[in-house]
């Protein structure tokens, strides 16, 4: 590994507006364009957008359904934002509360369109039928109110995260729009990808880093080419750069750290291992999060509340998320054992590429094996038919216990999968899966059928059993 420092020219290079998008990624699709403003003390964002809608459905349309992301946060939201034991963490100076208000939307001509809000915090607008491949352009303002919490979204000690900032178009599943709540545990998010064209001016004199590219001088001018979500980050930070094959990798922190080298070598790991990652850039931005991190299409956030050897592994794991996740999308809401056991498990690949780090496959296989065993013990007792990883977020009884059932028992599941069928087959097969489900949302029958393209196993029954619950995976006495 050999790390690269930009020189200033560089810096002042990558610092430009990038203005010039990759068209032939992401033609035809769906089109977000946001103009808004980030007023420093007010704390809120304001803007306008247009969303350019295709309607790549089956169905025909009479309406569009978005999720107010930013109502997460309002008080007496139907779920809380994140799970009780992170409450102390997440809100360091007592409970603070955001908001998300929508107006003035009317189709490009200017007329008005109906709209309601439910109790999901799901904003539907009524639209003229829209045939299956016909398009409309929808033009709404939208005000954010940012709660002080070290969260996706929210402000902390001079840093404002915006993840999931702007009403987000809802899956659209069996016939119709999936109008699920914000839910407290996992990233209950299930958007399509789409094309981005943002400007979002900011207080000069602060870095706004985002998924496609670093403002300056108080403007960011970007746009992103057929990705799952559109995030920003703005604070007081320094930037260290290296460009990889075409790819701009940046490590972005208020101190003099820089875990480039990292980044760097996660990208060029799953580049070989999985197939190119199609983006210009990829950024870590070092940030107030209550967790280990958060990952957005070429923008992962790194909390600033971790040690060294932390801070490596959830930069290994948030850019593995690029491909599982980003690229290849997942219903996070209610197979999210799909992308966080697959990252999870990519995470300790990652470690086994490169014994540099000197952290051992093996051991980290059987930390989570013991782990898990431990856990069910304690929780579950002989219950082995409640380790079920096929549930609705909502679903989990507890943070831990969704985190067991897709982190740790995922895992251990890939790692499984991988033993049964043998490396290249395994390897082979993550590779129809990134390439066969590519800008789509995948499920578990996409990533059997992947690997079943290079083995003679038939898969189903033996990853459904430890997905269902039924496997019995040790002997609880
Ligand atoms: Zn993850």
């Amino acid at each position: 590994m050999k790390k690269l420092f930009v020189s200033v020219l560089a810096v002042v290079i990558i610092a430009l507006p990038l203005v010039a998008c990759n068209d032939e990624l992401g033609e035809g699709l769906t089109e977000y364009t946001i103009c808004a403003t980030l007023n420093e003390q007010e704390r809120t964002v304001t803007a306008d957008m247009s969303v350019d809608y295709v309607n790549d459905t089956e169905s025909e349309l009479s309406e569009l359904a978005f999720h107010l992301y930013g109502n997460a946060y309002r008080e007496h939201a139907k779920h809380f934002p994140i799970s009780q034991s992170e409450i102390s963490v997440a809100y360091p100076n007592g409970l603070s509360y955001g908001y998300m208000t929508v107006s003035d939307i009317a189709d490009s001509k200017g007329n008005a369109l109906e709209f309601t809000v439910d109790e999901n915090d799901v904003l539907s607008v009524a639209i003229p039928k829209l045939l299956p491949t016909e398009r409309i352009t929808i033009n709404m303002k939208f005000v954010l109110g940012l709660a002080e919490i070290r969260h996706r979204l929210g402000y902390y000690s001079g840093k404002y995260n915006l993840g999931n900032w702007y009403p987000v178009l809802c899956a659209f599943k069996d016939g119709e729009w999936y109008k699920h709540p914000y839910y407290s545990y996992g990233d209950p998010f299930d958007s399509a990808v789409a094309n981005y064209n943002v400007t979002f001016s900011y207080p000069e004199g602060l870095t706004a880093v985002s998924s496609a590219g670093v403002g300056s001088d108080g403007m960011l001018n970007v746009c992103l080419r057929s990705a799952r979500d559109f995030a920003i980050c703005v604070g007081d930070f320094n930037q260290t750069s290296v460009n990889v094959g075409g790819v701009d990798v940046a490590w972005f922190s208020e101190g003099s750290d820089d875990y480039t080298g990292v980044a760097v070598d996660a990208l060029k790991t799953y580049n070989e291992l999985f197939g190119e990652y199609p983006y210009e850039s990829l950024f870590v931005v070092k940030t107030a999060f209550v967790n280990g991190g958060m990952e957005y299409p070429g923008l992962v956030y790194v909390s600033d509340a971790l040690n060294d050897e932390m801070i490596k592994e959830v930069v290994a794991h948030e850019i593995a998320h690029q491909w599982w996740y980003g690229v290849v999308g997942n219903d996070q809401v209610n197979e999210a054992w799909l992308d966080e056991g697959l990252t999870e498990y990519t995470t300790t690949v990652f470690y086994e590429k490169n014994p540099s780090y000197g952290v051992k496959k093996e051991e980290r296989i059987a930390d989570s094996l013991t782990t898990y065993m431990l856990y069910c013990e304690l929780y579950y007792g002989n219950g082995k038919k409640m380790t079920a990883m096929n549930k609705c977020v909502a679903e989990y009884n507890s943070s831990l216990e969704y985190s067991y059932m897709t982190y740790v028992k995922g895992q251990l599941l890939f790692d499984s999968v991988r033993t049964l069928i043998g490396d290249e087959a395994f390897f082979d097969g993550l590779r129809t899966y990134y390439q066969g489900c590519k800008f789509k949302v995948a499920t578990m029958a996409d990533i059997i059928g992947a690997l079943e393209q290079h083995t003679s196993y038939r898969l189903m029954s033996y990853v459904g059993s430890w997905v269902d619950g039924t496997a019995l995976l040790y002997s609880v006495n």
